[in-house]
């Protein structure tokens, strides 16, 4: 299996060459002589004397770690908070110990493949047939149903902090009551009005 470093250069790679053959020269630009010959020990990769191409098998893992490598980035920079440079670090050690399980967690924490561009997978599938409880941007939550507040992108937009005070919280109920001229939030201390933009930095799922 391959490690966190080599996970995320299969997924660039997968992304970038695709299964075309590529000139080994150019390649080695890009990546160091050790990493690729791990690939290719791994049967991730083959390369001639001139060429470097991903195997087939280094192609499905390739798309695969490409999926964990969007949700983890996407998991440690809105519910984490973390810069892109602390991501980058976090990344390793999140990729270090993931499983299917482990990643289709991740996935359902940030509300799947449709609440944000990355492959989809099979439990985004199902969460989208079974409509399941998935955590979505408020501002596509239907009027008059209740849910739960799961996390606040607050490293987007630190002027959000302070619907902290306001009852719009990690683990806090509230209910949209009206989409227009303002979305009015009923929170459990009381009604807000909120624009648009604002409420799809609110992330939510249904009780
Ligand atoms: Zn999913």
């Amino acid at each position: 299996m391959a490690d966190a470093e080599e996970t995320i250069v299969l997924a660039e790679m997968a992304d970038k060459y695709g299964g075309r053959r590529q000139a080994l020269k150019k390649v080695k630009e890009h990546y160091t002589k050790d990493t690729l010959n791990r690939l290719a020990a791994q049967n991730y990769a083959q390369a001639g004397s001139a060429y470097f191409a991903l195997t087939e098998q280094g192609l499905a893992a390739g798309r695969q770690a490409k999926r964990a490598v969007s949700v983890l980035r996407i998991f440690c920079a809105e519910i984490l908070g973390l810069t892109q440079k602390e991501t980058a670090g976090h990344l390793q050690t999140l990729l270090g110990g993931i499983t299917p399980a482990l990643l289709e967690r991740y996935c359902t924490l940030i509300g799947h493949a449709y609440s944000h561009k990355i492959p989809e997978g099979a439990c985004c599938a199902q969460a989208k047939a079974h409509n399941a409880e998935t955590v979505l941007p408020l501002n596509q939550l239907p009027v008059g149903v209740d849910a739960l507040v799961i996390y606040v992108q607050t490293s987007q937009r630190p002027e959000l902090l302070k619907l902290y005070d306001l009852g719009i919280h990690p683990g806090k109920t509230v209910r949209l009551q009206q989409l227009y001229p303002a979305y009015i939030i009923a929170t459990e201390q009381g009604r807000l009005a909120l624009d648009n933009t604002l409420t799809g930095f609110i992330f939510v799922q249904r009780t």
